[in-house]
């Protein structure tokens, strides 16, 4: 099947916010604290650690983050870890304090589903679905992916040209989900100087090749302290958000501890990402 599914109009990041708080009583949910939608424009920052490792902890996270102007808040409940002796997350626990980080914050939250043997399960509690970078091509779960509703978060895989990243998401079109955000972050290369080398072309390459907003995810190729210079650069290069690993004790964090920036240093970074923004709009 080669036909372009066709698209209203492009899907916005604030518009996806906008639809996310407004969507509540579609999932029977408690309706999150009243908050103002990210206006059109506000740069959209979604944050949050790794792994969730306690309700105090993501609670905290996300009442941070949140002050410094995040829209959406990230966590895995479900880990894909390289080595099976890593920490893997806290399973459907982990979901549940999610749930409670959301209701205390009014933050919509993403997180991952690594297996289709999971999806109802965090159907029950995410707001948008991740897919991880290890299962970007894993179609079957693309496909179920694809007949739910709800928004995806499409994590380039680390081996994957910008065709098969648009391959992939037709998978999750042709069930009828139209609501899918690509990130790119990052690419294995011959580089060992990083984690993964982050390709900034794959952003206007891509929102040139589809109508899905473009985001990039820079704490999963470079460690904390180039963090905030990779962001700026996404902002520069036109990505439609961003994604940051943030944690309240980073030396601690159960997985991706070198990675994630504090939530102090994110909260500089927030302000200096709207302030580049701003001057991106007006070139
Ligand atoms: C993550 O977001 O924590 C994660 C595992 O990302 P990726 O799939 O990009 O490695
Ligand atoms: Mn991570």
């Amino acid at each position: 099947m080669t036909s372009t599914p066709s698209y209203p109009s492009p899907y916005s990041i604030s518009q996806l916010i906008h639809d996310l708080e407004n969507r509540q009583p579609e999932n029977k949910r408690k309706p999150a604290p009243q908050r103002n939608v990210a206006p059109a424009n506000i740069f959209p920052i979604i944050a949050g650690p790794c792994s969730v490792e306690s309700e105090e902890q993501i609670v905290s996270i996300a009442q941070s983050v949140r002050n410094s102007g995040a829209v959406m808040l990230r966590g895995g409940a479900y880990k894909p870890r390289t080595s099976p002796h890593s920490f893997r997350g806290l399973g459907e626990d982990g979901l549940k304090m999610l749930k409670t980080a959301r209701e205390t914050t009014g933050l919509p939250v993403v997180t991952e589903v690594l297996s289709v043997k999971y999806l109802d399960t965090v159907l029950k509690y995410a707001d948008v679905l991740q897919i991880g970078a290890r299962n970007s091509q894993n179609f079957t779960l693309l496909e179920e992916v694809g007949k739910t509703r709800m928004p995806v978060l499409f994590k380039r895989g680390f081996a994957m040209t910008y065709q098969e990243v648009v391959n992939a998401v037709e998978y999750i079109e042709m069930g009828g989900n139209n609501r899918v955000i690509i990130c790119e972050r990052g690419m294995r290369t011959f580089e060992t100087g990083v984690r993964n080398t982050l390709d900034i072309a794959a952003v206007p390459i891509l929102k040139g090749m589809t109508h899905h907003p473009v985001i990039v995810d820079p704490s999963h190729s470079v460690t904390a302290k180039y963090v905030p210079t990779m962001a700026l650069a996404s902002v520069a290069s036109g990505a439609d958000g961003l994604l940051i690993e943030v944690h309240n004790n980073p030396q601690d964090a159960l997985s991706d501890g070198d990675q994630a920036i504090t939530t102090t240093e994110f909260a500089v970074l927030a302000a200096k990402v709207q302030q580049l923004h701003q001057s991106v709009i007006s070139l």
